[in-house]
């Protein structure tokens, strides 16, 4: 099946009792049983609900996986995943990850003897480098937010293998309509479904999925025990978002590509991040591995009071955090998403204060165009 027609037909179709073609939301929280323990598959809904189970195969036959698992947040499917391990466990990850990803890390997991490195994982042998006797997973994200970086899946869960690691790929930017982290040999995929997946901004949401039946088996007990589930109705929002990911992403590329092309020719931005141009550093890879470069670009255009004067000009891309929707939004990840990272540590990862961010809507084009041009106008 061919990703188009998985979206609508992957995972569960429509409801075989009533027929309907449209998953019920299941808005219940218990289920009655025909004798003591003798239930028809679900008993609780923290164990198990029939609107999420759909989504949790879809996301799990999307990415190619075993098993699938919605959350509560991105976050939430993230901690889940890391409660795979244990007291002085050791992994390794991205250094540019997601800020909230840095965060639980770094302020939260590391209070119960979780240990992690920040690697640049673009570099393989970096990787190899830092691999030590404790650890037990390596985390990507690629690419990366703000300026885009991406890592060799393939050849970063290659060195993994060797190593007895497991990988575990953050695809929220690609989503699993660019890119499939598991058949390059990922073993745990995670997204946060606010973004793309929900596509519409209307939905906080996790999703993960695992390559086999046992990691499978582990992760639902830690979903099971510490419960941070998503709800049926969210749920049911996410398989509606998902049967237009394919047109969405396609219309954002297209209005990226177009996007990229002006910036790139801008007297007033000097650097252009954005994983399609082959001046890119790693644009082969991003061939090689993804389907499609996404719709996240970031952009520089020299100083804080400039970026400041575009953002209060433009009228189609709206000043917020988040990305992936249908409407084009804009933000400086200096003063937003990125402003707890310290200065020092934001210069090395070329954040610079001039730095913009823009997440590519499937508005008009030709709209989108004209609204920088004139933002960047003096
Ligand atoms: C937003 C985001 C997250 C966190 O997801 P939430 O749904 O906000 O909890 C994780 N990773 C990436 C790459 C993100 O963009």
């Amino acid at each position: 099946m061919k990703k188009k027609t998985q979206l609508i037909h992957g995972g569960i179709f429509g409801d075989e009792v009533t027929g309907a073609v449209s998953v019920p939301i299941y808005q219940v929280s218990t289920y009655k049983q025909d004798g003591p323990g003798n239930h028809r598959g679900y008993e609780y809904s923290r164990t198990g609900n029939p609107t999420r189970h759909a989504l949790e195969e879809l996301i799990s036959d999307l990415e190619e996986g075993k098993r699938g698992f919605a959350f509560g947040s991105g976050m939430a499917a993230m901690t889940a995943v890391m409660m795979l391990f244990k007291q002085g466990d050791h992994v390794l990850i991205t250094d540019d990850v997601y800020g909230g990803s840095y965060r639980v890390i770094t302020k939260v997991l590391n209070r119960f003897g979780l240990e992690a490195t920040f690697i640049n994982t673009s570099d393989l042998q970096s990787i190899e480098k830092n691999i030590k006797e404790n650890t037990k997973a390596l985390f990507l994200e690629t690419p990366t937010n703000p300026t885009l970086k991406i890592t060799d899946i393939e050849g970063a869960a290659n060195i993994a293998k060797k190593h007895g690691l497991l990988t575990i790929v953050d695809n929220t930017f690609s989503t699993p309509y660019w890119q499939n982290p598991i058949t390059l040999g990922a073993d745990i995929v995670l997204h946060s479904a606010t973004k793309y997946i929900g596509g519409h901004s209307d939905v906080v949401a996790g999703l993960a999925v695992v390559n086999d039946e046992k990691l499978g088996d582990e992760l639902h007990f830690v979903q099971n025990s510490t419960g941070g589930v998503l709800g049926p109705q969210d749920s049911w929002l996410l398989i509606r978002g998902i049967k237009t990911l394919g047109l969405r992403m396609e219309e954002t590329e297209k209005n990226t590509k177009q996007i990229v092309n002006f910036l790139l020719e801008h007297e007033m931005v000097s650097k252009v991040y954005y994983p399609g141009i082959e001046s890119h550093p790693n644009h082969e890879i991003a061939k090689k591995q993804a389907r499609g470069f996404g719709g996240m670009v970031s952009f520089d255009v020299g100083s804080a009071e400039k970026a400041a004067d575009v953002l209060s000009k433009v009228k189609y891309f709206t000043l917020a955090e988040s990305l992936g929707a249908v409407e084009s939004l804009i933000s400086i990840p200096a003063l937003m998403t990125h402003a707890s990272i310290p200065a020092d540590r934001r210069a090395e990862l070329k954040i610079t204060d001039g730095l913009i961010r823009i997440s590519v809507g499937i508005e008009d084009a030709e709209d989108l165009i004209d609204d920088l041009k004139q933002a960047l106008q003096n």
